[in-house]
C-alpha cells in the first residue's frame, strides 16, 4: 500500500511528487496518455521563474519529472481506468494493476475545448494556440484573432491587445457569455474589432505549415458565401472541459464539472487532494499548478501524520 498517489504529470502534479518524495513518502504517479500534460503541446514557455531565456514545454516537464523521479516517486505510464473512493485503503486501477493508497492526490488538468476542425489539430502550435498568456508573446505587430464570447475570449482579447496590431473577436451569437464589465472593458479598447455572429469554418493554410486567415460564415445563414479574414494567429477561447471523469460522484464537483476544493487542497473525500487546472477555474497556468500541487502534497503528508 501507498502512502500517497498521484494521478496527472502535469506541474501540478508532478510538482507534489516531489514534494512528497522529499517527504520519504515514496508516491507513485499515474502520467496518463499524455506525459507531461498541457505543456507539452507548447512550444517555448517563457514565464516559468527560473528560465529567463524562456524553455521548451517538454524540456520543463521532463526536468520536473527527473527531479520527482529523484526523490523516490515511481512513474507509471498509461490512463488511469478507475478509482474507487468508498473504500479505504482507497483503490486505483489502471492498466494492468491495482494499486492501494491512503492518500490520493488528483492532478488531472482539464483540457481546452477545441473548435474541432482538421486544420486547428494541423496548426495549434503554428499559430492556432489555446493559451494567450502563454504565446501572445510571439504575435507582436500581427493581426490576430480570438474565437469565444466568455471572460476568457474577452480577458483574452484584452491581453493580445498588448502585442498584437488588431485583436479580431470572433463570436458565434450577438449575445456574450461574459460578464458586463469585461465586455466594457473590450468595447472601449480600440484595437478590439468584433465580429458577431460568426463561426470559423476554416483555418488557412496548413499546406503551408502556419496561419494565413480564417474562413467565416454566419451560423444563421448557412446558404451565405465564407468570408475571408487574413490572420497570423487564432487563440481558441471557448472554454475548458475538467478532467474529473474518474471521481464523478465520488467527490463534489461544482456546476462545470470542477472539484470542489476547501481549506487548501481537501475535496469532500477526507484524504483526497486536488491540485491544478482539475479544481482551478480561474488561473490555469504553469506556476500556479506547481504551487498547488506543492499544497497538496504538503496536505496529504499533514492528513497522513494526524490520520496515523
Ligand atoms: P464560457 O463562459 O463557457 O464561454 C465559452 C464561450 O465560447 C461562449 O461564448 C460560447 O458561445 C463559446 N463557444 C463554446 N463552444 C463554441 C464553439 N464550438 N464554437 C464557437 N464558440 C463556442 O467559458 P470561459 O470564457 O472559459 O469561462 C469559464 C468560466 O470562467 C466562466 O464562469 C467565466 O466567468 C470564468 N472566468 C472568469 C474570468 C474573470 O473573472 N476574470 C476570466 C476567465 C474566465 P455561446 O455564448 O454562444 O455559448
Amino acid at each position: 500500500m501507498r502512502d500517497v498517489a498521484i494521478i496527472g504529470s502535469g506541474p501540478a502534479g508532478l510538482t507534489a511528487a516531489v514534494y512528497a518524495g522529499r517527504a520519504n513518502l515514496r508516491p507513485v504517479l499515474f502520467e496518463g496518455n499524455q506525459p507531461g500534460g498541457q505543456l507539452i503541446t507548447t512550444t517555448t514557455v517563457e514565464n516559468f521563474p527560473g528560465f529567463p531565456e524562456g524553455i521548451e514545454g517538454s524540456d520543463l516537464m521532463a526536468r520536473m519529472k527527473e527531479q520527482a523521479i529523484r526523490f523516490g516517486t515511481e512513474a507509471v505510464g498509461g490512463m488511469v481506468q478507475k478509482v474507487d473512493l468508498s473504500r479505504r485503503p482507497f483503490q486505483i486501477h489502471s492498466e494492468g494493476r491495482v494499486e492501494e493508497c491512503r492518500t490520493l492526490i488528483l492532478a488531472t488538468g482539464a483540457s481546452s475545448k477545441k473548435l474541432g476542425l482538421a486544420s486547428e489539430s494541423r496548426l495549434t502550435g503554428r499559430g492556432v494556440s489555446t493559451c494567450a498568456t502563454c504565446d501572445g508573446f510571439f504575435f507582436r505587430g500581427q493581426e490576430v484573432a480570438i474565437v469565444g464570447g466568455g471572460d476568457s475570449a474577452l480577458e483574452e482579447a484584452l491581453f493580445l491587445t498588448r502585442f498584437a496590431k488588431t485583436v479580431h473577436l470572433i463570436h458565434r451569437r450577438d449575445k456574450f457569455r461574459a460578464s458586463k464589465i469585461m465586455q466594457a472593458r473590450a468595447e472601449s479598447n480600440e484595437k478590439i474589432r468584433f465580429i458577431l455572429n460568426a463561426v470559423v469554418e476554416d483555418i488557412l493554410d496548413p499546406d503551408q505549415g502556419k496561419v494565413t486567415g480564417l474562413l467565416l460564415r454566419n451560423p444563421a445563414d448557412a446558404a451565405s458565401a465564407a468570408r475571408h479574414l487574413a490572420v497570423e494567429g487564432v487563440f481558441v477561447a471557448i472554454g475548458h472541459v475538467p478532467n474529473t471523469d474518474l471521481v464523478r460522484g465520488q467527490l463534489e464537483l461544482d456546476p462545470n464539472g470542477y472539484v470542489v476544493v476547501r481549506e487548501g487542497s481537501r475535496t469532500s473525500v477526507d484524504g483526497v487532494f486536488a491540485a491544478g487546472d482539475v479544481h482551478d477555474t480561474r488561473y490555469k497556468q504553469a506556476i500556479t499548478a506547481a504551487a498547488s500541487g506543492c499544497r497538496a502534497a504538503m496536505d496529504a503528508e499533514k492528513y497522513l501524520e494526524f490520520s496515523a
